[in-house]
């Protein structure tokens, strides 16, 4: 079993397949070279694995397969409704990776894919044409780290660096890249970028300890953070999901403490807060795998095909940390995806 807490950097792929038609694309080899003793299967379609059926996901979390494809069809998506778009008009996402090395049981992914096994899109090339053909239209906000955790991948795939020197050729480009990873090294060689903004989902460590599983520590977020910010990045905070747990209130106020005591809040870009919230078929997917966890059995309130808390918890638990951190931020800093 991969010990991805201490190695994430460097996960063990045994069998990579690889589909026929990018075998011979220069980043297939790029990765390919990563895994000098990885069986490598060619197949016709990532389907044909990804979505074979009778696979359990909960263990294939311990024996994650790597799959190299071509993206076809849609590129670019619309954000979802229960997705913060920060004000931007123009919200958009791409899906260059499906599925994660971490395992936060209540990643919504459990509930989308057939598998736990990971897609990477090699032809990155396409992608940033479609970006290049919506720019001629209007600015974009897009948010390249959707479905996976993009720069826990980076060491892998490189497709981070990728996208930062594609916005720097595109001003009206911004883009967001989401993370529960600290790439230590990557952040130490950062060129600081306008339009490209790391934002990291910070939790109570007892949430981190609790249901994000292989996640870099609320610390090491934040020393992550730090570093980014000093370099001139623009950062944001995301306390996106909250989670319920007993006495959350406490483990709330002490990630709050830790936060100030690391970071200089007033000069974030901006910070996010939202209760956890999923689409009612994700959630129903994920509690047929799932029927001990927590987390996803919690008796949440249904509303317009999405699950959320009741709504007296769901205020109480975002207007207590909204409270906290206006103390500190401009309000209009402050993003609350229901309000
Ligand atoms: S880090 Fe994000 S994408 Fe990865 S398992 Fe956790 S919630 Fe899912």
């Amino acid at each position: 079993m991969k010990n991805l807490k201490e190695d994430y950097f460097n996960p063990f792929f045994s069998h990579i397949y690889v589909e026929k038609s990018v075998r011979n694309h220069a980043r297939t080899q790029n990765i390919l070279a990563k895994f000098p003793s990885a069986q490598i299967i060619e197949i016709g379609h990532y389907k044909d694995v990804f979505c074979r059926s009778r696979q359990n996901i909960r263990l294939q979390h311990c024996a994650q397969k790597l799959i190299l494809a071509a993206r076809q069809g849609t590129l670019l998506y619309e954000g979802a409704p229960v997705c913060q778009r920060f004000g931007n008009e123009h919200f958009y996402y791409v899906s260059c990776a499906m599925n994660c090395i971490f395992d936060c049981a209540y990643c919504y992914l459990k509930g989308m894919y057939p598998s736990a096994n990971i897609v990477v899109f090699v032809n990155l090339e396409d992608i940033f044409a479609e970006v290049e053909r919506v720019l001629e239209n209007h600015p974009l906000y897009l948010c390249v780290s959707y479905d996976t955790d993009l720069l826990a991948l980076e060491p892998l795939i490189g497709f981070v660096q990728e996208w930062c020197a594609f916005a720097a050729k595109h001003a009206q480009l911004t883009i967001e890249i989401r993370t529960k990873c600290a790439n230590k090294a990557f952040v130490q060689s950062i060129v600081p970028m306008p339009n490209v903004i790391y934002a990291y989902t910070i939790s109570p460590q007892a949430v981190i300890d609790a249901f994000e599983h292989h996640t870099a520590s609320l610390s090491d977020r934040l020393f992550c953070a730090a570093a980014l910010m000093r370099a001139g990045c623009p950062v944001r905070l995301c306390f996106d999901p909250m989670i319920y747990l007993p006495g959350w209130k406490t483990h709330y106020s002490e990630m709050m403490n830790q936060v100030y005591r690391s970071i200089a809040v007033d000069q974030l870009l901006d910070v996010s807060i939202g209760t956890f919230r999923i689409s009612q078929d994700y959630l129903k997917n994920m509690r047929k795998q799932a029927k001990d966890s927590a987390v996803i059995w919690f008796p949440f309130q249904k509303e317009d095909g999405y699950c959320h808390y009741p709504a007296p918890l769901m205020e109480e638990m975002e207007s207590f940390l909204t409270a906290q951190i206006a103390e500190k931020i401009d309000r209009e800093k402050i993003f609350r995806w229901n309000v």
